[in-house]
Formats: C-alpha cells, sequence, structure tokens
C-alpha cells in the first residue's frame, strides 16, 4: 500500500481524496438524521472488488463522524481508526486480488461542512433542514467513501427522519414509510455515479410535477416560494427539450429534480438527477434562467460524462456555461455569437495565466474556466461547422454515458469531425494562457 506513487493520491488536485486497492460497485446507506439536534447515525454497506492482495485500505470519513464497528465479509475488522479524514481499516487475514468485499460500517455524529480551498463543502444544516453540496470533495462529510469522481458507484440511500419534513436523495424514489413521528425514504440510484453527486436534501418541502415534459421533471420547495418558482421555473420542459435534441438523450431513467430550498445558497449546485438552488434564485424575475440551464446540463457534462481527472474540469463548466448561452439563444435571448464576443472581451482584460487544460486545483472553479471553456466550445463550432459540432456534441455523450473522460478524448474524438488539424484550436485555447 505505501509505494512512491501510491503516496501521491489518486488525483494530484485533491490529494488527500480517494484511495487505492480496491473499486466499490455499490453503497447502501441506511441512515437516520435528527433534525433538531443535527445528528446523522446508522450504517454504510459498502460492495467492492480488491484489485491488489489487500491487508488493509482506508475511506474517506471527516472526522466529525466517528465509527462504533467495521466487518469485512461478516468477520469483524481486526483494527480500524479515523485520522485525518481517512478510515484506515485492517483485516484479520489478507484478501487476494479479485476478492468481493462487503464492508459494513456503523457510525455516527453531528456532521459539518469540510473546510477546502474552495470554502466549506459537504454535509450542512439549513435554518430548518440540510443540504449536501459534494463538489468536490464533500461526501465524506456524510459518508465513508472512495471520493474520487472515477470511482463511480450505484447508490441506495435510506433516511429516516421527522415526518414534518421532506428527505431527498438521488435515483429513484422506491417507498416512503411513515411510522409513528418518523419518515424512512428509501431511494434507488442505479446509473454509475460519483461520490461528490451523492446528495441528501432535507427541509419542509412541497413535492410539485412540471406539466408538458418529455422527462419528467419534479420539484421540492418550500409552500411560500411557489408563485415566484412558477415563474422563474417554467421554461425548464423547453431547455429539457432543447439539450434532449442538442446532446441527445437524457442519461437518467428516473427524471430530473430540482430542490429550492428556503435559505439563500451563494450557488447552485447540481447533484446525479438533482439541482439545488436557494430561495435567492427564486425571486419570480427569471433573473436566474441563466443558471437553471447551466445546471440542467450538467446532467450531460460533468454527472454522465465525467471528468476523470479535476485538471480536466473544463470538461464540466465549458459545456454547462455553453448550454447557458445555446439556451439564450434559443429562448429568445442574446446570441451565442453575442455572447461569445461578449465574454471574449471581458476575459481579455483578465488577467492571462490561466490553462484551461491545467488551472491548477486553486482556480478549478475560476469563473474564467467556465467563459474560456465555452468560448472553446464557440471556436470549434466555428471551424466544424453546426452540424458536425452537435454530432460529435451527441457522439461524445454516448461514447462516454455514464464514464470518464479526459482533455485528450475530446480532442481526438473531435478530430473525427473535421477535415482540418484542430491542433491549432486546442494550442490556443486549451494549452496556452493568452487568451486567444
Ligand atoms: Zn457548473
Amino acid at each position: 500500500m505505501k509505494s512512491p506513487a501510491k503516496q501521491l493520491g489518486v488525483d494530484p488536485y485533491l490529494p488527500q481524496n480517494g484511495s487505492f486497492g480496491y473499486t466499490v460497485s455499490r453503497y447502501e446507506l441506511d441512515l437516520e438524521y435528527k433534525v433538531a439536534i443535527n445528528r446523522l447515525s446508522g450504517t454504510a454497506t459498502i460492495t467492492a472488488v480488491t484489485s491488489v492482495e489487500l491487508g488493509e485500505f482506508t475511506l474517506d470519513l471527516s472526522n466529525a463522524l466517528s465509527v462504533s464497528r467495521v466487518s469485512v465479509n461478516g468477520k469483524r475488522a481486526a483494527r480500524f481508526s479515523c485520522r485525518g479524514g481517512k478510515l484506515r481499516i485492517v483485516l484479520g487475514s489478507k484478501l487476494p486480488t479479485g476478492a468481493a468485499m462487503s464492508v459494513v460500517i456503523r457510525y455516527g455524529g453531528n456532521p459539518r461542512p469540510l473546510r477546502t480551498l474552495w470554502g466549506e463543502v459537504g454535509f450542512e444544516e439549513l435554518t430548518d433542514g440540510a443540504l449536501v453540496a459534494g463538489q468536490p470533495n464533500g461526501a465524506a462529510s456524510w459518508f465513508p467513501c472512495n471520493d474520487h469522481p472515477s470511482a463511480k458507484a450505484a447508490f441506495r440511500i435510506q433516511i429516516s427522519t421527522e415526518s414534518a419534513y421532506r428527505a431527498i436523495a438521488n435515483g429513484k424514489l422506491v417507498s416512503s414509510r411513515a411510522r409513528a413521528s418518523q419518515t424512512v425514504w428509501t431511494y434507488e440510484q442505479p446509473e454509475p455515479t460519483s461520490t461528490y453527486l451523492v446528495t441528501l436534501q432535507i427541509g419542509v418541502y412541497e413535492q410539485v410535477r412540471l406539466a408538458r415534459t418529455p422527462v419528467p421533471i419534479r420539484a421540492a420547495l418550500p409552500a411560500r416560494l411557489k408563485d415566484n418558482f412558477d415563474h422563474d421555473f417554467a421554461r425548464q420542459p423547453d431547455m429539457m427539450e432543447l439539450f434532449i435534441e442538442l446532446f441527445g438523450p437524457y442519461p437518467l431513467a428516473d427524471g430530473y429534480t430540482v430542490v429550492v430550498t428556503d435559505d439563500a445558497l451563494e450557488i447552485p449546485l447540481e447533484a446525479q438527477g438533482i439541482s439545488i438552488f436557494g430561495a435567492n434564485h427564486c425571486t419570480g424575475t427569471r433573473a436566474s434562467e441563466r443558471l437553471i440551464a447551466h445546471e440542467l446540463a450538467h446532467q450531460w457534462f460533468g454527472n454522465s460524462v465525467t471528468a476523470r481527472r479535476w485538471r480536466d474540469i473544463w470538461l464540466h463548466e465549458g459545456f454547462a456555461s455553453y448550454a447557458e448561452w445555446l439556451w439564450s439563444e434559443r429562448s429568445g435571448g442574446r446570441s451565442c455569437d453575442a455572447l461569445a464576443r461578449y465574454h471574449h472581451d471581458q476575459l481579455r482584460q483578465k488577467p492571462q495565466d490561466l490553462l484551461l487544460a491545467d488551472p491548477g486545483p486553486q482556480a478549478m472553479f475560476d469563473d474564467r474556466v467556465y467563459k474560456r471553456g465555452a468560448l472553446t466550445l464557440h471556436a470549434l463550432r466555428g471551424q466544424l461547422g453546426d452540424d458536425k459540432f452537435f454530432a460529435l456534441l451527441k457522439d461524445w455523450t454516448t461514447r462516454y454515458r455514464h464514464g470518464t473522460a479526459i482533455t485528450e478524448d475530446f480532442t481526438g474524438l473531435a478530430a473525427n469531425y473535421s477535415d482540418e488539424s484542430l491542433r491549432p484550436l486546442w494550442d490556443a485555447w486549451l494549452y496556452s494562457t493568452e487568451v486567444p
């Protein structure tokens, strides 16, 4: 477990996160959450296969949570310890390469967000409820995991909480059972999902189902915001239609859910099959429509086709930002050309020290990654023409559906759609810091 290469971590942008030695195929979380005292407790059952001979291994888990019991394949672990955001498990006897592991972890505590380079991420208490904003490394704030976007798995999340609240997690709601004052919500997410896209949303929410949609669209929101919501989010079915037309089929079987929290949120955030907005994004003025399009587009770019390394984050943010422009143009707003000209001017006035293909962890969520990423796609579209450009996007979402990819996978695929070399375009936009 201690070769020099492995000590570098799975991803140099997040060297503390992720683990070697095994691959997880499924997480089953059976949890209880007490809203008033912010107490989370329960069991995580993790199904995995060893990729080396394994005598010990680690999972990411916040120091705010304590582990009371660990078993592997029905036997109690010889030892386990939690330190520095890692749960280290030592087995009684080594497992050979390719062995199945069922790891059962009993844990609990008062979850809190993790402090990171990008601010606080993960599990967060709201005024009356809780949310999880997992990107990029917040998953370990509420469950033990191999926290890296390239480690996709299926999820089953069961959460018991006071019946006054609605609990929302990823995937299909397979049951909700009220028992005395508690309700147990069970969600099943069969599509491979990165840990940072797994979420839990708890609040006094009403469920709304939008009419006239090619894919079921639901919403969960405080009753007081219903009128604002009806206006602000009314064009989501049209967005869904446009994105299906341009990007290919919606990637998930169970539709799309928007959660609007009763609290204000600094930024909205995507999760698998879910987007989370704050009350400040639901004001009855359609001021956040750009963001509504952006988060929906992440279901294709980021959630289904996921960057294998965080340095390739423009494959998420550049594409979702370009989707904003495509929606603007389609909905009678400013055209892609006009938006590209505007943001190109803006970008030229900012420091030109960002390499889109490798922005560095500090600048991973810098707005220049978003805008330069969108401009790169607009330049590519100009060179290929609309037919080939959108055929390429569909090829991309089909080929890497529910998988992971790197920048060179995209440039490699794009080469099939061009008679001329795209190398000068990539050199200028992806591999130079100067704004072309
Ligand atoms: Zn985004």
